[in-house]
């Protein structure tokens, strides 16, 4: 449980919100004033510090600016009777984790705070895997879209509609999405604003803040009836809604833009701590499990959960450790392109197919596998291996050379003798292509 501190110079606000989340286990402590809460912070260690934003004498964003100055492992979140896109992007852009319109529900403040505590409990366990490769909450933030920071992205279309819906930090805070609560076609919604409204898996309802104003003009229909796709695909199959913008060029002035919002989040991130055990996000290629996923056999990448389950199945993974289904495609979906296309253990799979049979999301690991194979062969990536083997066959015409001595001996069982087809096999390469591709070299 955690330890939180409310900040409000109402009495009766600190108040409600200590009862409503005393319950839930948390030790509550409050502060009527932005001074009274720096000196509570000096004191005690807290998790989580919800602070009203209209306050005399230091008012929520100086009380902001301060704690994350001084605190930065502290998650702010804003309560706002002003809720306007201006002050909650400013908030988040120096970093809180959220703003509250007032007046909210018990409920509405329940739901915030789960999930900054769910981003905390996420974070605190990336921290512990200290000896693992990986990417801080192995987020992939593509880079042509705009963000309302940790909520919400939009992606203008060349008909001048835009594209929305939920970024990857919000849903992974959100966790299992068992239901999404579009809008209806037709209705308006206002940046900053309530637009969808997302369960968890514990009946838990959180709102998403519309990150553009204007009228709904399609919603993704797909959600009602398979809202997960929002876990597996938040940036393409599990888009929200298509909006016609009502004052598209000042409100994208309030969002951040794709490479800019990644240079904004390593700096929250306090990525300068990092050491080689952490991966460069600017470094990744979030295109390439969309590369692969064009490829033949590779369409369903993108819904692999890691479970395991192929890792656990896997008959080479028995006798080399080092060879790990789940891990390659999750350095996929990452977008370790160099570090996948590059590695040896890619042209370990020996194609049984058991994987395949038992994956639980239909990800089909074994075509997945040729797919990654194909686009290294492509960039010259080819395992020395594979290319000694290409070599005999174009030689000899086989992989086994039939010499003298097994004619012989087929001769003495009554079967024809064995020629070389090294001059078809050789056709062969030339025409489709396969020499040209033996011949790349990274
Ligand atoms: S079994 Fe399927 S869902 Fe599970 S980690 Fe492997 S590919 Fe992903
Ligand atoms: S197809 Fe490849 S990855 Fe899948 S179980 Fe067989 S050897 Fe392992």
């Amino acid at each position: 449980m955690a330890s939180i501190l409310i900040v409000d110079d109402e009495s009766v606000v600190c108040k409600s919100c200590e009862k409503i989340l005393k319950p839930k286990g948390h030790e509550v402590d409050s502060a009527l004033s932005g001074q009274e809460a720096l000196g509570e912070i000096e004191k005690k260690r807290y998790d989580v510090v919800i602070t009203d934003l209209k306050m005399p004498g230091i008012d929520g964003m100086k009380l902001l600016n301060i704690v994350k100055e001084k605190y930065e492992e502290v998650d702010v979140i804003m309560i706002t009777g002003y809720a306007s896109i201006d002050t909650a992007v400013e908030a988040m852009k120096l970093g809180a984790f959220d703003y509250i319109p007032k007046p909210f529900t018990p409920e509405e403040l329940r739901s915030v705070t789960v999930r900054a505590l769910e981003r905390r409990r996420l974070l605190k366990e990336e921290r512990e895997k200290a000896s693992r490769t990986y990417v801080r909450f192995e987020y992939t933030m593509p880079d042509n879209l705009y963000y309302l920071p940790e909520h919400a992205w939009v992606k203008l279309e060349e008909d001048g509609n835009v594209t929305a819906g939920v970024d990857d930090v919000f849903q992974k805070s959100v966790g299992e999405i068992i239901n999404v609560k579009l809008p209806d076609v037709g209705n308006e919604v206002e940046q900053g604003n309530l637009c969808v409204e997302i369960e968890d898996s514990s009946r838990r309802i959180h709102k998403l803040w519309s990150p553009i104003s204007g009228e709904v003009i399609e919603i993704n229909h797909k959600l009602t009836e398979n809202p997960s796709i929002v876990n597996n695909d938040p940036y393409e199959a599990g888009w929200i809604m298509r909006v016609a913008p009502s004052q598209l060029e000042s409100e994208l002035k309030n969002l951040i833009y794709g490479e800019a919002l990644i240079k904004w989040w390593l700096k929250r991130e306090v990525i300068e701590k990092r050491d080689d055990k952490y991966l460069q996000v600017s470094a990744l290629d979030p295109k390439f499990k969309h590369e692969i996923a064009k490829q033949p056999g590779g369409e369903n990448i993108k819904v692999c959960f890691g479970c395991g389950i192929c890792t656990a199945s896997c008959p080479v993974r028995e006798i080399d450790e080092t060879y790990n289904p789940r891990k390659i495609i999750r350095m996929a979906l990452l977008g370790m392109r160099d570090a996948v296309l590059k590695s040896d253990f890619i042209w370990l799979c020996s194609t049984c197919y058991t994987c395949t049979e038992r994956c639980p999301q239909g990800v089909r690991f074994t075509d997945v596998i040729n797919a990654i194979k194909n686009i290294a062969a492509e960039e010259g990536y080819i395992h020395p291996a594979l290319r000694m083997q290409a070599e005999l066959l174009e030689k000899e015409g086989r992989l086994y050379e039939i010499g003298d001595f097994d004619n012989k001996k087929r001769e003495k069982l009554g079967l024809p003798r064995v020629h070389s087809e090294k001059n078809v096999i050789s056709e062969i390469f030339k025409v489709s292509g396969f020499k040209e591709i033996m011949e790349k070299k990274a």
